[in-house]
């Protein structure tokens, strides 16, 4: 059974852990260097990404992690979870800073406010089953995929949405709200591969 941890200071922890041990994994909620330790995977969740970079750093957590990520453990971070994996951000909050990792640009709150929130059905690289019912919170938006990263789905209007870059996996969307169960299951893949 895969042992995977979700980053839990803030955020729509609950929801992927439900998603996860659906699936058959063992999950345990991960605030401290030594929770980490204990993990073979690691979910970044949605939530604001302001906050959970604040907490990170308050906690100890932000180089641990960047350490995690650096020495190939694979991660899964949605809309709030992908901008902490960017390597670089545009539209932060002052002095906000990300884990990186995932060589992509991304911009905050990339749809503005009349429509920062909404669904849309996506094909996805590389799944079966027909499109990914997606859904978009104040959602990110991958503005550059640089040379290491993969973009995995796309806007019907363009817009990269969802990326991959070896053991990382980063999402714009919310699946764990949907019922979509395919990246987390991509995630796990990865997970029993490394471990
Ligand atoms: N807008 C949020 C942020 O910048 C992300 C929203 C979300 O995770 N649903 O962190």
């Amino acid at each position: 059974t895969p042992h995977v941890g979700i980053l839990a200071l803030q955020g729509d922890v609950r929801e992927h852990a439900l998603v996860l041990r659906e699936l058959g994994a063992e999950v345990s909620l991960v605030r401290r260097p030594s929770e980490l330790a204990a993990v073979d995977g690691l979910v970044i969740p949605g939530g604001e990404s302001s906050v959970i970079d604040k907490l990170s750093r308050a906690f100890g957590m932000q180089q641990p992690v960047r350490e995690a990520i650096a020495a190939g453990m694979p991660v899964y971070g949605t809309c709030a979870g992908m901008i902490l994996l960017a390597d670089r951000i545009t539209g932060a909050i002052d002095g906000q800073e990300t884990f990186g990792g995932l060589d992509i640009v991304v911009a905050r709150n990339a749809f503005g406010s009349q429509v920062d929130s909404f669904e849309t059905e996506l094909e996805v690289d590389g799944f079966e089953g027909g499109p990914v019912h997606a859904t978009f919170i104040r959602a990110p938006l991958v503005t550059d995929v640089g040379r290491r990263a993969a973009a995995i789905a796309t806007l019907p209007g363009g817009g990269v949405v969802a990326v991959e870059q070896g053991p990382i996996l980063a999402t714009a969307f919310h699946p764990e709200v949907s019922g979509e169960t395919r990246f987390h299951e991509r995630f796990l893949e990865r997970v029993r591969a490394a471990a």
